[in-house]
């Protein structure tokens, strides 16, 4: 069965800049979207904030194995009960890739619980991509590095919790470099940071920025079936404890209670 993509896009500047609809003029989330979908292992579909609930029902988060996600203008306009949703999915083993600016966006700043800040500036340089963890599934088909003629510059210090593995790191023209390909797991969900996509450049219009994007999903996309309720938080009592014990000592919690939230 084909991996259940979905493909999130904000879908505000492809409305009101002119220079990022002639880039993309099937907007950016329809790109990557028909991108994956040259490949029978991708079932991708979009939604954007504008949809109902943001596009991220409960019934379009069960038939999602991986969502990506691009957002710039208007991560403040997310609602936060969406944004609990979305990491329930990914406690609960659904995958997710942050693209460029989703660095910023609610989703990954929860996931992280770090500040996920960076130094930036838009001058259309060029961005140099290295691979830095050999034969990783995300790196798989790529060359040793590959470049990007116009990109806006991400520099480090970027406010991230260690990684697992970074994939790749970006040098820029100017000079600043940045982890640019990150992964990590949080409870059962895997999770891919990439770093190029500025929305006035062709960034996802290239084949190697492409072939990171469908490897990361394949890489991300867990067949298991989802946990249900990852924040459950159970109470052993004493009569079920695996081997016999005796309670003693004082006592705050009452037999059958669910305990402080
Ligand atoms: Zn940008």
């Amino acid at each position: 069965m084909a991996i259940r993509v979905t493909v999130w896009g904000e879908n505000v500047h492809e409305q009101k800049n002119k220079v990022v609809a002639e880039v993309y003029p099937k907007t950016m989330h329809g790109t990557i979207a028909a991108a994956l979908n040259t490949d029978p292992a991708f079932a991708a579909t979009t939604v954007t904030l504008q949809d109902p609930e943001h596009g991220m029902t409960a019934e379009k988060i069960a038939e999602t194995d991986v969502l990506i996600w691009w957002g710039h203008a208007a991560h403040g306009q997310v609602e936060d009960k969406i944004v609990e949703r979305v990491c329930d999915a990914v406690w609960g083993g659904m995958g997710v890739i942050f693209l460029h600016s989703a660095h910023f966006a609610k989703p990954f700043k929860r996931l992280m619980g770090a500040p996920c800040n960076l130094t930036w500036r838009e001058a259309g340089e060029r961005e140099r991509l290295w691979v830095t963890s050999r034969q990783h599934p995300i790196a798989q088909g790529l060359p040793d590095h590959f470049e990007l003629e116009n990109e806006e510059m991400y520099g480090e210090p970027f406010g991230v919790p260690e990684p697992l593995e970074t994939v790749f790191i970006s040098w820029f023209q100017g000079g600043e470099v940045f982890r640019s390909g990150l992964t990590y797991r949080r409870g059962a969900g895997n999770i891919f940071y990439f770093r190029p996509g500025h929305e006035t450049y062709p960034t996802y219009h290239d084949a190697n920025v492409q072939k990171v994007i469908s490897n990361a999903v394949k890489w991300a996309y867990n067949p298991q079936a989802r946990i249900l309720n990852p924040n459950d938080a159970p109470n052993t009592p004493v009569e079920k404890a695996l081997e016999p014990i005796t309670e003693r000592g004082p006592r705050l919690h009452h037999a059958g209670e669910k305990g402080f939230r």
